[in-house]
């Protein structure tokens, strides 16, 4: 929790046999990547927004599938390939709601709102506009953006988070992060925490000559 000091062993040594095993996946991880994998392509497009915008094209597309049948509407073909505009999907969507009789409109509202819910707040995260859930785009200096999944490093690892108590912290989810007492006082769950008051220090360590 924030403010509390850092336990005396943190993080477990790793035996001899678990770093043969870190190394193996390294090697494997080299031998297999090629300029399609993450980290090693110069892609001309941002990733998570393209897969936002997908994303929000599925769950307008499945919102529209199950609104129009229940209007006896004719039914709005599911997008093609390279159709990445959920608009269409979305009017029509709104305007089976607006047709729906009183009566039965709020039963469908409670049904609608979790999954317009969900088209909102992949767009907010995708745009940094929640805290919770945001990944900062930075390679952590103290475990390199090691990862289980990318044990050679690069990943983006700090993650902004609500705490409990409604602070707003960033939070490293590298495997073993373990920066020194001098650049982490609070850890969360045993990973390093740094609340939004040690965000300005945190910012300069990350550039130290600039
Ligand atoms: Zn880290």
């Amino acid at each position: 929790m924030p403010l509390t000091t850092k336990p005396l062993k943190q993080t477990r040594t790793i035996s001899g046999e678990e770093i043969d095993l870190r190394d193996a996946a390294e090697h494997i991880e080299r031998y297999f990547r090629n300029n399609l994998a993450w980290g090693e392509s110069l892609a001309p497009v941002d990733v998570d927004i393209l897969q936002t915008i997908l994303d929000v094209l599925v769950y307008a597309d499945d919102l529209a599938a199950e609104l129009g049948p229940e209007m006896l509407c004719p039914i709005l073909a599911a997008p093609g390939p390279g159709q990445l505009d959920a608009r269409p999907w979305l009017r029509y969507a709104l305007a089976r709601l607006l047709e729906l009789p009183a009566g039965v409109a709020d039963g469908w509202s409670e049904w609608v709102w979790p999954r317009v819910e969900r088209i909102y707040k992949r767009t907010a995260g995708a745009l940094a506009e929640i805290y919770h859930g945001q990944t900062v785009k930075v390679v952590c200096p103290w475990c390199d953006g090691r990862t289980e999944d990318q044990p050679v490093g690069g990943a983006h690892t700090w993650q902004v988070e609500v705490l409990p108590n409604n602070q707003v912290a960033i939070v490293c989810h590298g495997t073993n992060c373990n920066p020194p007492p001098e650049h982490v006082t609070t850890w969360l769950w045993g990973k390093p925490c740094w609340p939004i008051t040690a965000w300005e220090k945190l910012a300069q360590r990350l550039q130290p000559a600039s």
